[in-house]
């Protein structure tokens, strides 16, 4: 979605897992709290955002994926980002809790670049190898099985109420998380492009 509309891909939990990887100051704050599929404290992820926020053009626009994951988060990113540049749309992906587990059972993470496979849907041409640029593929600490169940129970408890939130706002839009990957691609192209007709 980034290529297609030129614009930022600001993942949250890419930007905490470089921090791991970099020693950063604030890895060990926030390395327990990704290993256990819990959520890294609001002070700290409010932090990271709006300094990545802070180093984007403001007439750019970007794709903000894992964040907010509370309401305090929405809140307090609502009042930095002001009239000028507010979110625009939410993209709520409706997806069964099964598919959930087994997509994160067989996901394969780029060490070099972060590209996502998976090793049913989406393998890589050679395996355990990134089609992109060759980097080593790993299975992320958090796919195991028990901590995607966390992550599912923390997700309905902290983060499912966003939806009211967006919906609340008019900027809400449910699209199917469960579609095979290249019909999933065509209707969401489709859809940005409504999205942007109507800009
Ligand atoms: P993700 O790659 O989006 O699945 O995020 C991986 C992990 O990073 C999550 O399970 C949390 O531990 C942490 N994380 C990512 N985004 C946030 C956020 N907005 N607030 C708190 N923790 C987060």
């Amino acid at each position: 979605m980034s290529e297609k509309l030129g614009i930022s891909h600001v993942a949250m939990g890419d930007i905490l897992r470089q921090i791991l990887r970099e020693s950063d100051p604030l890895a060990d704050k926030v390395r327990p709290y990704i290993q256990k599929g819990e959520l890294v404290p609001d002070n700290l992820v409010i932090e990271i955002i709006k300094r990545r926020l802070n180093s984007l053009e403001v007439k750019d626009g970007f794709i903000l994926d894992g964040f907010p994951r509370t309401i305090k988060q929405a809140e307090i990113l609502d009042n930095y980002l002001g009239k000028e540049r507010a979110i625009g749309k939410v993209i709520n992906f409706v997806t069964p809790d099964d598919v959930i587990i087994s997509r994160l059972a067989g996901r394969r993470v780029c060490r070099k670049c972060g590209a996502n496979y998976h090793i049913k849907n989406l393998p890589p041409k050679k395996e355990g190898i990134c089609d992109r640029c060759q980097g080593e593929l790993y299975i992320r600490e958090d796919d195991r099985e028990e901590t995607v169940k966390k992550r599912l129970k923390v997700y309905n408890e902290n983060t499912y109420p966003l939806i009211e939130y967006y919906r609340d706002k008019g900027i809400l839009i449910d699209f199917p998380g469960d579609l095979p990957l290249e019909e999933a691609q065509v209707k969401l192209f489709a859809m940005l492009n409504e999205i942007k007709k109507g800009s």
